[in-house]
């Protein structure tokens, strides 16, 4: 009987702690922050911010304007940061300064991309647009921090708020950490909207996510001739023409078909002149991995199928795959315990029924770079409202944010943030009590 008493005890205190209202170190109830985010002062200044940057929409590494409107918040808000972090990024602290640390990242850059959305406010940059959403990240982890500096005093540690530049390709998540800041911090937790899942649902996964991502180029070379007598010339057009149908073995027999990888040579460039064969041919393209070891076999596989095809027809070739400019980017794997926790706190703030699982992705995001030094969650969430309209895909022209997503997305963020804290907390309590027991 006693043992019974103990047992629903406990499972009283975990359930409290885990799915019902998680407590602050020192007892005060955790609010709703879905409430608070959702206030006019609260989701009014979101959008004004979402607005304003999508309005001005800057590439990687010249995110000027945007990290100069998110100091500008953080310093109406009196929110201490460090700047210039990796060029242009903003890391803002919320809490007591001291250990623990969790951190929040938000992306903030733009792409090359006319907008074609015909809106009040459209982008007045010609060439350059948020189609990626970044614009609405920004806004939902300010607004998280407005919501949190309110309940500052109530936590026990540190949030470090992310403003990262340069996602697209760039690596400005590499930069962040060469730059050390996110040293000593527990986690990192990240979002992307996701036009496909219905507003205020969340979708993520245990373990891989996103794929890596490789580049590479070669230049196949033979000996140019007139296109009349191909017997006097090495024709690197058909060799490279081989060496792409080789390369699609690649994944379609020798790859294990239950980890998913892609091989696509996207470009090919040889010749000017409709009766001359050139000297050489450059293609190249991408490859998707879930793993180091997928990536690294690869490369091996490529690099050996091009040199090989190519000498089958006497060309020679060279291959790069940019390790300087544009490395490997890594896939992005979520750490298995943040996702048990990631799941009953968007459980306890959204509701079960929101809570999905996630389809692995082929796309890359340098989210991973983080996660590759620290334990790291990364989830999408969704915008689309269907009695509204049918959005686009990321990266399109036509691309638009439901900006009722912005509270969810501030309150995921500071609800993850808060609750990761009291969980420290409780950790490192208990640690201290059996310690104090055993003395
Ligand atoms: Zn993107
Ligand atoms: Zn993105």
């Amino acid at each position: 009987m006693a043992f019974f008493r103990w047992a629903n005890l406990f499972i009283f205190i975990f359930n409290c702690f885990l799915t019902a209202t998680p407590i602050f170190s020192d007892s005060k109830a955790i609010p709703n922050f879905l409430d608070l985010a959702k206030e006019p002062h609260v989701f009014d200044w979101m959008v004004d911010i979402r607005r304003k940057i999508h309005e001005n929409p800057e590439v990687a590494y010249e995110e000027f304007e945007t990290s100069k409107l998110i100091r500008e918040k953080l310093d109406e808000l009196g929110i201490p940061y460090k700047h210039p972090v990796a060029v242009t990024g903003v890391i803002g602290y919320i809490g007591t300064g001291l250990p623990p640390f969790v951190a929040l990242r938000a992306d903030m850059d733009a792409l090359l991309i006319q907008e074609a959305v015909e809106w009040e406010h459209k982008s007045k940059v010609a060439g350059k647009m948020h189609a990626c959403g970044h614009d609405a990240h920004v806004a939902m982890l300010l607004g998280a921090a407005k919501t949190l500096k309110d309940h500052e005093k109530y936590f026990n540690g540190t949030i470090v708020l992310v403003f990262q530049p340069a996602e697209e390709g760039a690596r400005g998540a590499k930069k962040v950490l060469d730059a050390g800041v996110l040293e000593n911090v527990s986690a990192i937790f990240g979002l992307h909207l996701h036009q496909k899942l219905p507003l205020g649902v969340v979708a993520s996964r245990p373990g891989p996510l996103f794929a890596g991502g490789g580049l590479f180029e070669a230049i196949i070379s033979g000996k140019g001739g007139h296109a009349a007598c191909p017997q006097q010339a090495i024709d690197p057009i058909l060799a490279a023409s081989n060496v792409i149908l080789s390369l699609q073995h690649i994944v379609s027999r020798e790859s294990d078909p239950l980890d998913p990888q892609v091989l696509s040579v996207a470009t090919f460039h040889g010749g000017v002149a409709l009766n001359v064969i050139p000297d050489s041919v450059t293609i190249g393209g991408t490859y998707r991995v879930f793993s180091r070891k997928s990536s690294l076999q690869m490369r091996h596989r490529i690099e050996q199928v091009i040199i090989s095809q190519a000498a089958v027809y006497r060309c020679n070739a060279t291959i790069t795959f940019f390790d300087e400019e544009k490395p490997f980017s890594p896939p992005t794997i979520n750490d298995d315990g943040l996702h048990e926790y990631f799941h009953s706190v968007a459980k306890s703030l959204l509701g079960a029924d929101k809570v999905k699982d996630a389809e692995l992705v082929m796309g890359s995001e340098d989210f991973a770079l983080f996660q590759e030094a620290l334990p790291g969650y990364f989830f999408f969430l969704g915008m689309e409202d269907v009695s509204v309209e049918h959005l686009q895909a990321a990266h399109s022209a036509y691309y638009k944010v439901n900006e009722d997503v912005l509270p969810y997305g501030a309150a995921l963020h500071a609800s993850l943030a808060v609750n990761y804290l009291a969980k420290l907390s409780h950790e490192v309590a208990a640690v201290e009590e059996k310690y104090h027991d055993e003395l």
